[in-house]
Formats: structure tokens, C-alpha cells, sequence
């Protein structure tokens, strides 16, 4: 017997008129995250997207991990393994559902079931209520070991009789929610290789945000194992974010210069201003290269929980920001932010030992109420921008 995955719409199957544009996108996110799997062949129907292994070319790749990538779909409100029956009748699809339950083994360990059905084929001859009474019985007979529960069932066995075939499933995943990426428009991510900003990264891209990453290094400062640890967060977030772009900036000179021209409380707000102009220029850049501009910076900033992330010190930074500039984290607790690290599987990472720019020469009490009149004083003492020009000039880029 067949066994394929099917994923359900998530909140796009509420669209209107747009629908169809934001499937369009839906489904060319599937493959670019399913293609490094292998090819599949791939349709969709009533808010439903199949997803079958072809003959000769996926059929070893195995479902759990098909699964496992359209989890990370934005989009997706569930993902489920199905085996495909034949519906010429219902003693088919009963000889053929427990065929599949003993084979998959679902049944074994569990106490309780129920049945539910869904039935778009209406010519089939039993109609809903009568699908999940039969098959509740039939089921009931081939693993004398269950009892049926409709309240609180360990396993929901569903079996939805479509045009083509039924579908018989036992365990709905849920999917990654959200809307998919590219439907929102492109942000770019200011992205370092700690927790936080893979997390704010996951976060906008779940409301359909396509995003770029730009990334600061000050070799040798910095090492090439620090660089290495944010193209691994990258190679993490891919499949949430797809066809990812990072631009890495050598800000080695400017640090320097910063560490030997200004008052040192003032370094870290300075340095942060910095890379808010050195993203305007890679934004600017975008503009005037054409199409898919960034509309937003992103930041994994998070009120309080350091010295350059007090009201103060953000209102300084983002006093040079060309575009609105999106701290999904702003209102979380660490706790949370560690859990949701965990999720998409960046903490492992985040938490390697190498140092961020952001640590070079950090000065011993930084100012966490600093005054934008003596940032304008301290910044008129030395030439920042042409160096922020000329890092951004040399940028380098990685597609993930
Ligand atoms: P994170 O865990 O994301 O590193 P953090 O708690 O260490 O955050 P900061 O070092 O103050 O906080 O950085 C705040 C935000 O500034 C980061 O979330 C990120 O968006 C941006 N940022 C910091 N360092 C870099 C860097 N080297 N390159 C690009 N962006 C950076
Ligand atoms: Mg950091």
C-alpha cells in the first residue's frame, strides 16, 4: 500500500480573494525545503497539499523526514503520514485501513482510539457518521486490545474519503503556523551568532517575511570558528526561512577606531549605531539594484537584559535607522527565548563559546542612559562613516 505525507493549510485557508497567491508561494516553499530531500511530486486540493515520493527517484527517502521538513514550513497547520486506499467500497477500506494499522504499528501500544471522517466524495456509500461507526467496529475487532473513547482517545484515527482515494492517517503533527515566507515582503537580520537572534529571525518569518541576515566579524579579534558558528545558526534556520542570503562585514578597523577615538562608556551605543548605518547602506544597495527591497530591519534586542538594550540606548540606535526596525523579542523573558531556541534546534549553537564583535574591547560600564548630544559630539570627532562605507564595500556573501 502507498503511504504518502499530506500537510493542511494553516491560517491561509481563511484567505479570500488572494488565496490562490498565497498558495502559489506555499507550495514553492515546500519544494525549495523538500529539495534537499529529493524531488517529489507534489498537488493540492481543498486546502490539502500531497506530497507523494516518485517511482525511481524519492521512493527510499523515508517519511519521517519529509515530516519533519514540512513541519518547518510556515504556512502549514498540520502535517500527517497517510496510507492511500483504495474506495471502491468500505470493505476495502476497512480490509485495507487494518492492513495499514498493523503494519505501522500505531495501535500497539495504546488503550484508546476514535474514529473521524471527513467525506468530499459524496457518492461513497456510507456517509460520516455511518464511516466512523463501521470503522470504530472494524477496528475494534482486528485489535481486540482497544477501547474506543471519544472525549480523550490516545490515538485519532482519520479516514477522508476524497475524489481520487481515502486517506487514512493516526497521527496529525502540527505544522509551523504562520503565513508563508515571501507573502509579507523582505526584512534583513541583524544577525550574531548568540540566542536571540535566530529566535527574532523564526518569529518574523512565521508572518511571512522573507529575510536576509547581515552579520558583523572583527577578525582577528574575532576567530573563524565565531564566523563558522552563524553559517551553522544559517544552515538551522534554512528550512524556516528559505533561500537565505548572508552578507558578512569586517568591522576589525572600526572597532579600533572607535576603541581609540571615543569615551569608552559610549563604545557599545557607537558600535551599534554603526551597524545600523551599515545596514542603510546594504539596504540602499538593494534599492537600487531593483526588485524584493527590504522593508525592515530585525534585531534580536530584548528590553533590559543588557546595557545597550535599555529604552535609552535602543532610542539612540534607532535614531539612525532608515527603516522601521522589528525586535520581535522585545517583551520576552529569557526562559521563553531559550525555549523557542530549543524548538528550531539554534541553541546547541548559539551557546558554543566563541566571542561576537559585540564583545571585543566591551567596555567596563557601558552608558545605559546615553545622551544623543554627546553621541553627536563623540561622532563628530572621527570620520565613522567612510570606515562603515568601506567595511560595507568589502561585503562578502553566503546563499544558504
Ligand atoms: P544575541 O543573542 O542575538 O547575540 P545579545 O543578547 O547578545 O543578542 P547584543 O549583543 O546586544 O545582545 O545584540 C543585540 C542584537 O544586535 C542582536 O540580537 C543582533 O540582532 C544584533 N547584533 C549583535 N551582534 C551582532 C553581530 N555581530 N552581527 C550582526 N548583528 C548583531
Ligand atoms: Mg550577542
Amino acid at each position: 500500500m502507498n503511504e504518502i505525507v499530506i500537510a493542511k493549510y494553516g491560517e491561509i485557508a481563511l484567505k479570500g480573494h488572494n488565496k490562490r497567491s498565497f498558495e502559489e508561494i506555499l507550495i514553492r516553499n515546500i519544494k525549495k525545503t523538500l529539495s534537499d530531500l529529493g524531488e517529489f511530486k507534489i498537488s493540492r486540493m481543498q486546502s490539502t497539499v500531497y506530497v507523494e515520493r516518485i517511482d525511481g527517484v524519492s521512493d527510499s527517502v523515508n517519511l519521517e523526514s519529509m515530516v519533519s521538513q514540512l513541519r518547518k514550513v510556515f504556512g502549514l497547520g498540520a502535517v500527517q503520514k497517510c496510507g492511500v486506499l483504495n474506495k471502491d467500497s468500505f470493505e476495502t477500506v476497512a480490509e485495507q485501513s487494518v492492513a495499514y494499522l498493523k503494519k505501522t504499528k500505531v495501535l500497539d501500544f495504546a488503550k484508546t482510539f476514535k474514529v473521524e471522517s471527513r467525506r468530499s466524495d459524496k457518492s461513497f456509500p456510507l456517509n460520516t457518521p455511518a464511516i466512523q461507526r463501521e470503522l470504530g467496529g472494524v477496528v475494534l475487532d482486528a485489535f481486540p486490545h482497544l477501547s474506543v473513547d471519544v472525549h480523550n482517545p490516545e490515538v485519532t484515527l482519520t479516514l477522508e474519503v476524497r475524489d481520487k482515494a481515502a486517506y487514512l492517517n493516526a497521527q496529525r503533527l502540527t505544522g509551523a503556523g504562520g503565513l508563508p515566507v515571501g507573502c509579507s515582503g523582505n526584512a534583513l537580520l541583524m544577525l550574531s551568532g548568540g540566542i536571540d537572534s535566530p529566535v527574532a529571525a523564526y518569529m518574523i518569518a512565521k508572518r511571512g517575511v522573507k529575510i536576509d541576515a547581515i552579520h558583523f566579524q572583527s577578525p582577528p579579534y574575532t576567530s573563524e570558528r565565531a564566523l563558522m558558528k552563524v553559517t551553522s545558526l544559517c544552515e538551522r534556520l534554512k528550512p524556516y526561512l528559505i533561500n537565505l542570503r548572508l552578507h558578512c562585514v569586517d568591522f576589525a578597523e572600526l572597532q579600533e577606531a572607535i576603541r581609540d577615538n571615543c569615551r569608552e562608556e559610549y563604545a557599545t551605543v557607537i558600535l551599534r549605531r554603526m551597524m545600523i548605518k551599515a545596514a542603510n547602506l546594504l539596504c540602499e544597495q538593494k534599492q537600487k539594484s531593483g526588485n524584493n527591497v527590504y522593508k525592515a530591519l530585525i534585531t534580536g534586542e530584548c528590553l533590559g537584559q543588557v546595557a545597550s538594550q535599555t529604552l535609552s540606548a535602543i532610542g539612540c540606535t534607532d535614531h539612525v535607522a532608515d527603516l522601521p526596525v522589528l525586535r520581535p523579542l522585545i517583551g520576552m523573558d529569557k526562559i521563553e527565548i531559550v525555549a523557542l531556541a530549543r524548538k528550531i534546534d539554534t541553541f546547541d549553537i548559539s551557546t558554543l563559546p566563541y566571542e561576537d564583535c559585540c564583545t571585543v574591547f566591551t567596555p567596563k560600564h557601558p552608558k545605559t542612559n546615553p545622551k544623543l548630544a554627546d553621541i553627536f559630539a563623540l561622532e563628530a570627532q572621527f570620520d565613522y562613516d567612510s570606515l562603515v562605507q568601506k567595511a560595507v564595500n568589502q561585503i562578502t556573501v553566503v546563499d544558504f
